[in-house]
């Protein structure tokens, strides 16, 4: 997709908006654009750029994310509220077409890295509510002050600050800002790309050589590096991503949010407002603290990934009342008249803390004391659940860990992975 219309291909030490940033390395890329660390030679700080594909529909949709980030920065002039800040824009020519392009402050790994780096078994409970404390800011702000619904929430779209110092990085062999592409070298961002692989690999490596190691100790104590990253830091997040961000009075998509974060009014098209971003965030909070998804639905031979999802959706919640579930414009595709599944009767219900204690090991005060927070985020009908504002009052993210209370008494007993998602239990499908 570097063609007309397409990705801007960018090398290491291009410069953007006449020279005011230069290029360092490539950061992630979207369905939309490309997001590069880049000098800014003004303020003398890195800055990640977001570089959209140049076709219409990209530089509308540009267009909207830069509003909407705009409305977020002027509200905000402390930059406390845990949402990216917009630092400038601009529009960048080049062989594809005109790029309009956004310069955010420089964030770190998203939560989705974080969940894989301590290898899906979940973090530790006083971090989630660190984390969790972090979305809520940004979720009672854009609602209640703001009145918008973010509508894609997802550990991808959750960053955390940056704890690399972007002049030590291993992948770079200067310790000072690239301020012009490397000389003689045209192709300065494919060489940085074969470094960087070779480095990976090297990591790689090293990682499988650690692990092989704590095989041979039975098992061992040590814990990997990539595990410790987090230990002893305080840990802070913002949110981002709002290609996808509406006015709640000023809707244009029917079909919202990422499959797994995607709340039940979505899929029965029953009409949505700020409380779809509070499921989701549930969602993101039981995935935090377990390593799993909390719902990873499948279509299947009779039924749709649709209807697998609301089937996963009763066994962990219950049922959904019928009143709910009657009243979308797909209720009636779905549901019978009872408001049960059409195609999917044979349902295995499992309890949230049950589920928490079995499968996740959690200790039972943490269970419950979780599940208690969880439940009312993740009521099927919106109304009922709680605003940001209210779950920020909720005792559970000021507890002190129970676990930790625990371990005074009890042997540290490491948390076992039982494999695949026990969500998915349906018998007889
Ligand atoms: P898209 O709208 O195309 O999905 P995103 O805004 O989600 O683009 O950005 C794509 C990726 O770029 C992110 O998943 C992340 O890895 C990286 N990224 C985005 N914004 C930042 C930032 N402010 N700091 C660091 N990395 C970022
Ligand atoms: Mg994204």
């Amino acid at each position: 997709s570097y063609r007309k219309g397409g990705y801007h291909a960018v090398r290491v030490g291009d410069q953007f908006n006449g020279g005011r940033y230069v290029a360092q390395r490539k950061l992630g890329w979207g369905q939309f654009s490309t997001v590069w660390l880049a000098y800014d030679t003004t303020s003398s700080k890195y800055v990640a750029l977001k570089i959209q594909k140049s076709a219409a529909q990209f530089a509308q949709a540009a267009l909207h994310e830069i509003e909407v980030l705009s409305t977020i920065a002027n509200g905000d002039p402390s930059n406390s509220k845990c949402v990216v800040r917009l630092i400038d824009h601009f529009k960048h020519a080049g062989p594809n077409g005109q790029h309009l392009c956004m310069v955010l402050e420089f964030l770190g790994d998203s939560l989705l890295r974080l969940i894989k780096y301590r290898r899906y078994k979940g973090i530790e409970l006083k971090k989630v509510r660190e984390i969790c404390k972090c979305i809520l800011i940004a979720l009672d702000y854009l609602h209640r002050e703001l009145g918008i619904i973010h509508t894609d929430l997802k550990p991808e779209n959750i960053l955390l600050f940056s704890t690399i110092d972007p002049t030590k990085d291993p992948f770079r062999s200067g310790l000072t800002p690239i301020l012009e592409r490397p000389e003689g070298n045209p192709n300065g961002g494919v060489t940085m790309n074969i470094i960087e692989k070779k480095l990976k690999r090297r990591a790689r490596r090293a990682v499988a050589k650690i692990s092989e190691r704590r095989a041979s100790m039975g098992g061992a104590l040590e814990p990997l590096k990539s595990e410790k990253k987090l230990d002893g830091i305080d840990v802070r997040c913002k949110v981002v991503d709002f290609g996808n961000a509406c006015w709640a009075d000023n809707q244009f998509a029917e079909e919202i949010q990422t499959r797994q974060y995607r709340a039940p009014e979505v899929i029965l098209q029953s009409g949505y407002s700020y409380s779809v971003d509070m499921w989701s965030f549930g969602c993101i909070a039981f995935e935090l603290a377990t390593g799993d998804m909390m719902f990873a639905p499948k279509g299947g031979q009779g039924f749709s990934e649709d209807e697998d999802h609301l089937a996963l959706m009763v066994e962990l919640l219950g049922k959904i009342p019928r009143k709910v579930a009657i009243g979308g414009a797909r209720s009636k595709d779905l549901f019978d008249r009872y408001g049960d599944l059409k195609r999917i009767r044979r349902l295995k219900y499992w309890s949230l803390d049950k589920l928490l204690i079995e499968k996740y090991k959690f200790s039972e005060n943490d269970a419950r004391e979780f599940a208690e927070f969880l439940c009312p985020l993740l009521d099927f009908a919106p109304e009922k659940r709680p605003t940001a504002q209210q779950c920020l009052q909720h005792p559970w993210l000021n507890l002190s860990d129970s676990t930790q209370r625990e371990m005074k008494n009890e042997p540290n007993v490491e948390k076992v992975n039982v494999g695949m998602s026990n969500l998915q239990l349906k018998v007889g499908k």
